[in-house]
């Protein structure tokens, strides 16, 4: 396993992922989190984009999110910069936030009548990164469980997608419809989308089920699958409760240290073709 504090190779132009599943609770926000702490501790400067109204990437990063907070709902609806919006997350040097509030939650109806309604996302962050003063390396949106319009702007806005799949027993059930989709906007909005990463999340080595489903998946996905795979762990599970990641929270503990090297992968792996 490679050492925890090493820095990591930056990337030259910053990659974006949208870390998405449509599934609930399949580890999206954790990952975003976790990933995004790590690469921050690496040495790298890294944009987390909340785009689900419950807020979850926001509490785990400590960053304010209350109903009055400036948030992605105005880059989305009212034009915001994000730079009127970013907050620092108090968590790593070089990790920023755009913070989701509740208002998102009629984002999803109120985009539809807006003009060109999928790139509400992707014009102001390419914006943002190409004026940013210091490059950003990363960019995280952390989609909500659905494939409504805020998905369908995360896809618009990425370069890479990053599909956390848990592993238990009905992993790849609603995986065909989420590439079919991906598949469409790769078509018709966006191009240069590809699905570059997958991580396999909440393994228990203690059953023969997990071992099954992280085969199954690395059988049909071989050059995309992690060779990290995040345990099961209460220590990750207890970190947002703290507003951090389980990077700071408890940066020995295996899940910590599994985020660690899932993150350095990514970097030695580099950005797709
Ligand atoms: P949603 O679809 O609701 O946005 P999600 O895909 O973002 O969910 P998470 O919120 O990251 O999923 O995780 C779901 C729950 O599982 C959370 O309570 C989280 O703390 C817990 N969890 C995630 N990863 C792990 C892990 N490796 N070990 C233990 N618990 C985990
Ligand atoms: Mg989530």
């Amino acid at each position: 396993m490679a050492i925890a504090a090493d820095r990591l190779a930056l990337p030259e132009k910053p990659r974006i992922f949208t870390v998405a599943n449509q599934k609930g609770g399949v580890g999206k926000t954790t990952t975003t989190v976790n990933l995004a702490a790590a690469l921050a501790r690496g040495g790298a400067r890294v944009l987390v984009i909340d785009l689900d109204p419950q807020g979850n990437a926001s509490t785990a990063l400590g960053i304010e999110h209350r109903a009055e907070t400036p948030s992605v709902y105005d880059v989305l609806v009212n034009d915001a910069p994000v730079a009127d919006i970013i907050q620092k997350s108090p968590e790593f040097e070089g990790l920023y936030c755009v913070p989701a509030t509740i208002h998102l939650a009629g984002a999803e109806i109120e985009l539809v009548s807006l003009v060109a309604r999928e790139q509400r996302l992707r014009t102001p962050l390419e914006a943002f990164l190409s004026e940013s003063e210091e490059p950003f390396h990363y960019v995280f949106i952390d989609c909500p469980p659905s494939l409504g319009l805020l998905t369908i702007n995360a896809f618009v806005a990425a370069r890479e997608v990053l599909i956390p799949i848990q592993c238990e027993y009905y992993a790849l059930e609603g995986l065909s419809q989420l590439l079919n989709n991906i598949q469409l906007i790769e078509k018709h909005l966006n191009p240069r989308l590809s699905v570059s990463t997958i991580l396999m999340t909440m393994y228990d080595s203690r059953t023969n089920l997990a071992n099954q489903v992280v085969q199954d998946v690395r059988e049909h996905f071989p050059e995309q699958v992690l060779d990290t795979v995040i345990p099961r762990s209460v220590r990750i599970s207890e970190a947002p409760s703290y507003g951090q990641s389980v990077v700071s929270y408890d940066s020995g503990s295996p899940g910590s240290l599994s985020y660690l090297e899932a993150a350095a992968e990514i970097s030695r792996r580099g950005a797709p073709e």
